[in-house]
């Protein structure tokens, strides 16, 4: 499949866990980027937009996700696509490349429910501590250097898909003795 023309997205291109490339450190894409990698991040994009509309979600069997990496459709490519409303209610829209996280808060929160992954299709059961606030640099489509500060849910699902550019999957957050044990000696709250 050409992934450097507008095409929609669906489950069978998702890589699962177990595929080497989910746990490669990506390579940075090259800035400003090209026409190609353009269209990859606007059809990662529009298959979360359209991962999250109830109609087109039935019809193409798609399960809802609010992030997706390009080592995920088995691109080695340091850039992500989220789209999400967020805990208060804001919604975002990311199409991020090279993207780095250049400060964190020392809080961290957590989902109650957990995380899941487009990548996993089991359930994990156990919190993943994330920061409660980070601010990110990276590219948008245009090449325009950007910094991003993002909390609450937002900054959640972001980390999550740095992780997935790093090689890392949530469930390595989660406390292998205790799923449900959190950092000590660190102010941990729940999200929700
Ligand atoms: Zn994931």
């Amino acid at each position: 499949m050409s992934k450097g023309r507008k095409i929609m997205i669906t489950m069978k291109d998702i890589v699962r866990e177990g595929n080497p490339i989910l746990r490669k450190v990506t390579n940075d894409v090259a800035v400003p980027p090209s026409e190609e990698d353009q269209q990859i991040l606007l059809n990662m994009l529009q298959f979360l937009k359209n991962s999250q509309d109830p109609e087109i979600a039935k019809r193409y069997k798609l399960r809802p996700g609010v992030g997706l990496s390009a080592n995920q459709i088995g691109l080695n490519k340091r850039m992500f696509a989220a789209y999400l409303t967020d805990d208060k209610g804001r919604y975002h829209e990311y199409t991020l490349i090279n993207p780095k996280i250049i400060s964190h808060s020392v809080n961290m929160i957590y989902l109650p429910q957990g995380e899941g992954c487009l990548s996993v299709d089991r359930q994990v059961p156990g919190f993943v501590p994330r920061y409660e606030r980070i601010k990110v640099s990276a590219y948008d489509l245009k090449g325009t250097k950007l910094e991003i500060k993002l909390k609450g849910y937002a900054s959640i699902v972001v980390q999550h898909e740095i992780d997935h550019l790093n090689g890392i999957m949530f469930y390595d957050h989660i406390n292998k003795e205790d799923p449900f044990k959190l950092p000590e000696n660190i102010p941990v709250e729940s999200l929700y």
